[in-house]
Parts: structure tokens; C-alpha cells; sequence
């Protein structure tokens, strides 16, 4: 069972206040948790044991006049959907991410330069964005390949990010002492830009890293799906970071493996962007590059990697991570994959098309199906 309270915000807290008094009174374990919807902070309390019908029907008296109590199956009770069908939105460092909200974030896969990292960001700047993504951290497959610059890139990185007016950097973590690196040195720089801490493919399942990221509320949460499991148990990464508190946190499709993948790096999962919708509250990333993962390009100049992106805008991707590099062929790391800068405006005009076409659809949808 859930208690949700979204109705008469004064009267709310006395209800709380009874109910906790009710659940300790009969040792009914529960516990509350407050996510961020796109109309704001809820408080919702999940309810942990068993309650008898008696004190089921004294609950929902008392909590009738500000809330809800919802009777769920679902085994992703935080991320999951509830009847109300609200979904989750929150604001970080002047952006918001929610429902409504689409973002590019165009930018490195790693970081190798600093040249390289300044004129990424002079570049999202020119295209009209404010977000972008920075690899420092690089779970590399092989040992030997360049494992990214780590902590000594980001004072750089940050403060070229503030001159170029970049609000939000998608920056992986391998490892909880990874959030502690960029929380200081934001800090020694004068917070000029604000870090989504990305958990890679690799790291869908590392619990202790999960529990990190939602142990913390300052930093929003891009959770990568894994390639190698069910897209059942990568919501369960979700909810592993909701259930430490860390209701802010963004899914992202970035493809999964598979023999019927090639000549794609991974095969495309895209159509699971309004699936995931469906299922749960979170709002959805594509990663075309990690999927598609080669910027060849067709008769028209088009690369697989911007066909693809249209297709998740299209169904309703709120988010798009994508690599870029000034100069891909020097790339320490998929530059094969990444976009050039040139290519950039094109992309970004583009992908506005598509959320456009995406409106558009919805009010179709509005007016023939709901009708
Ligand atoms: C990345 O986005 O840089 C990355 C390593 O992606 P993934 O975890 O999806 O492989
Ligand atoms: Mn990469």
C-alpha cells in the first residue's frame, strides 16, 4: 500500500502526523519518501507490512481528506506509476527536467583536452544549449585503453562550462569517491556548472554505487539501462536509487547487446522510450551514440546516429546524450561514434523538428483517441 498526500497542504501535516501514530501504534513497519513531480514535492509513505482490514479502513479516513490510498502491485512502488499518473520533474541549477522538458546534451565521450572540452562547449553555447556531456571517469573494457583524465580535468572543465554558459554536465561515476571529487572541486571552483552523475551500462547493477547516488540529493541521477539484462531489472536499478532517496533521476535507452545488433554497435532500443513511460514515473534519455555507434553517413549526410535520435523525440525521449568531438579522428575514446562539430546546429534544428512532430502526435492523440 501507498499513502500519497497531495491535496490541502496545511491539513496535510497533522494527517501525517496521526498516521505515524497509527503505524507505531500497531508496528506497522512504512517508510516516507519525498519525490518531486512535475506539480511539485509530494510526500508519499509505502507502507511495508501487512495491515489488517480494521486498521485499513482507519487509515483511509484519516488520510481521505488530503490524499490517497492506493493498493499497488507493482514491484517498483517509488519510480512506478500511480493511479494519479503524475510523473516525476524537478529543477537543477536553473533547468527543469521534467515531462515537458526536452534537452540535447551534446558533448565529449571523455574528456582528452582541454582545448577539446573548451571548444565543445564554445560550440553547444552557439547551437543554443545548456547542457552537455564530459567523461572524466571511463570504464574502459580493456585495461589498456584510456581510461579517461579523472579529477585533474574538472577544474577546467567546470570553469569553461560557466564561461560558455553550460548549466548541467552528464559526468559518469565509477565509484562513490568519484561524487565526492566533483562535489569539491565545484565547490573550489565556485559551483559554475551543475553535474547529472551518470551510472553507465556496466554499473546498472552495482548495488553499493546505486545506494551512493540516491543516498545524496544534491546531484540528479542519469541512470544508464544495462545492456546485458532485462529491462525489468535495470528499472530495478531505478528503484534501488529511489529507495536510498533519490527520487530525481533520469532513464536512459542506450541499447542492448545482441548478435541481430550489427552493423549497429548495440541494438537499438528506442522503442522501449514510451515503454518505459507506461511503466514508471521516470522520463526517458536516448543515447543514439553508444547504440547506433558509428557516424557513417547515408545518401543524404544523415548518420544512423541523428535517424535514431528522431525516433526516440519522436516517441517522446525527453532527453538525448550524445557524443560530439571537435576532432572525432583524435578522440581518445569512440571517436568513431562521435559527431562533428560542424554537424551540431543541423542536429539540434532537427531534433527540435521532432519534438515538435511529437506535440503534435499528442494532440492527435488527444483529439481522435480520448474523443
Ligand atoms: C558513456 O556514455 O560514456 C558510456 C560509457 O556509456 P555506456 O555506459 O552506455 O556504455
Ligand atoms: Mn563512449
Amino acid at each position: 500500500m501507498i499513502i500519497t498526500f497531495n491535496k490541502n497542504l496545511s491539513a496535510q501535516e497533522a494527517a501525517i502526523r496521526s498516521l505515524e501514530t497509527i503505524l507505531k501504534e500497531h508496528q506497522i513497519s512504512y517508510s516516507s519518501y519525498y519525490p518531486s513531480l512535475s506539480n511539485g514535492i509530494r510526500t508519499e509513505i509505502q507502507i511495508l507490512s501487512t495491515v489488517e482490514a480494521v486498521i485499513q479502513e482507519k487509515i483511509t479516513a484519516l488520510v481521505e481528506p488530503v490524499g490517497d490510498v492506493i493498493e499497488h502491485h507493482s514491484p517498483f512502488p517509488r519510480i512506478g506509476i500511480q493511479p494519479a499518473g503524475e510523473r516525476f520533474g524537478f529543477e537543477y541549477n536553473g533547468v527543469r527536467f521534467d515531462d515537458d522538458s526536452f534537452h540535447i546534451f551534446a558533448g565529449l565521450c571523455a574528456v582528452d583536452s582541454e582545448q577539446s572540452a573548451t571548444t565543445m562547449m564554445a560550440a553547444c553555447q552557439a547551437a543554443g544549449l545548456s547542457c552537455t556531456r564530459m567523461g572524466a571517469f571511463k570504464p574502459r573494457t580493456s585495461p589498456y585503453s584510456f581510461q579517461g583524465l579523472g579529477a585533474e580535468c574538472l577544474p577546467y572543465v567546470f570553469e569553461a562550462a560557466g564561461k560558455h554558459g553550460i548549466k548541467v554536465i552528464a559526468m559518469e561515476v565509477l565509484d562513490p569517491a568519484d561524487i565526492e571529487q566533483i562535489d569539491k572541486i565545484l565547490e573550489a571552483t565556485g559551483r559554475p556548472t551543475g553535474v547529472m552523475l551518470q551510472i553507465g551500462t556496466r554499473n546498472c547493477q552495482n548495488v553499493a554505487l546505486l545506494k551512493a547516488v540516491g543516498a545524496q540529493q544534491e546531484y540528479p541521477v542519469l541512470l544508464k539501462r544495462g545492456f546485458g539484462i532485462s529491462l525489468h531489472e535495470s528499472l530495478f536499478a531505478a528503484e534501488h536509487i529511489a529507495a536510498a532517496g533519490n527520487c530525481k533521476i533520469i532513464f536512459c535507452l542506450r541499447g542492448v547487446k545482441s548478435i541481430g545488433a550489427a552493423p549497429h554497435r548495440n541494438l537499438v532500443d528506442f522503442g522501449h522510450v514510451s515503454t518505459i513511460k507506461r511503466l514508471t514515473r521516470l522520463n526517458v534519455c536516448a543515447d543514439p551514440s553508444h547504440s547506433a555507434g558509428s557516424r557513417a553517413p547515408d545518401i543524404h549526410g544523415l548518420s544512423d546516429i541523428q535517424h535514431v535520435s528522431a525516433q526516440s523525440v519522436i516517441a517522446g525521449a525527453n532527453m538525448l546524450l550524445v557524443d560530439f568531438h571537435p576532432e572525432p579522428q583524435k578522440a581518445l575514446c569512440d571517436g568513431h561514434q562521435a559527431l562533428t562539430i560542424d554537424q551540431l546546429q543541423m542536429f539540434v534544428e532537427d531534433m527540435n523538428l521532432c519534438r515538435e512532430t511529437y506535440h503534435k502526435r499528442l494532440a492527435l492523440a488527444q483529439r481522435l483517441v480520448q474523443s
